[in-house]
């Protein structure tokens, strides 16, 4: 299952946010999650900037996806970043604070690095989603970095520790492809619905 897609906006400020009729999954994360590197993964393009240097990406860029059904993918900058000031992040709050109420969301995927599991701002994302009753699907990353015989432990130990989901939690690897094909499925059938 091949989905092409394009960038159609990069917005710093929120009236550079498209216009469009069709549904938004926006993917959010820490820092290094491997945001870009997953939405590169699951379009078959290099679209996303993959970088080695965390907070890189600022503005939030919307991608146009032929799937089934077509969907707008939106790339959130990456949250727990230390280098930035403080009137470049006031922006960012005030613009991320503003999409969010906007109710053009259908569904968030929260990116979360599968060797640590819930980070502290990853719960304070959590719970910021859960007061906007924007429903959400967890996504582990970087599934490779953990070996075949700890991922069941790792996994039980998330969901004993518990977080919410509407849909998933999926586990991927944007680098073995692991996942993948799951994470789309399981997308195209939640858009579908
Ligand atoms: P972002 O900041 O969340 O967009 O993260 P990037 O996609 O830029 O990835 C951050 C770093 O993690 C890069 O060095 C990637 O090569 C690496 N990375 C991303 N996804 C994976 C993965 O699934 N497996 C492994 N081993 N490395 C990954």
């Amino acid at each position: 299952m091949l989905w092409r897609a394009q960038l159609i906006a990069c917005a710093y400020r929120y009236d550079q946010v498209p216009p469009h009729h069709l549904p938004e999954v926006v993917m959010v994360g820490r820092s290094n999650v491997g945001k870009s590197s997953l939405i590169n993964a699951m379009i078959g393009q290099r679209l996303a900037k993959v970088s080695k240097t965390p907070g890189k990406t600022r503005s939030v860029n919307f991608f146009e996806v032929q799937g089934d059904p077509p969907f707008v993918l939106v790339d959130l900058p990456g949250y727990g970043f230390a280098a930035r000031s403080g009137g470049e992040l006031e922006l960012w709050r005030r613009l991320i604070e503003r999409y969010f109420r906007s109710s053009r969301v259908s569904l968030v995927l929260q990116l979360v690095d599968f060797r640590h599991g819930f980070l502290k701002n990853d719960r304070q994302m959590e719970e910021y989603l859960a007061g906007l009753q924007i429903p959400v699907g967890v996504v582990f990353t970087k599934l490779d970095k953990v070996s075949g015989s700890r991922r069941k432990s790792a996994l039980d130990a998330y969901v004993k520790e518990g977080f919410r989901c509407s849909i998933g939690p999926f586990l991927v690897s944007s680098e073995t492809k692991e996942g993948l094909g799951d994470l789309k499925s399981g997308l195209s059938l939640w858009l579908k619905e």
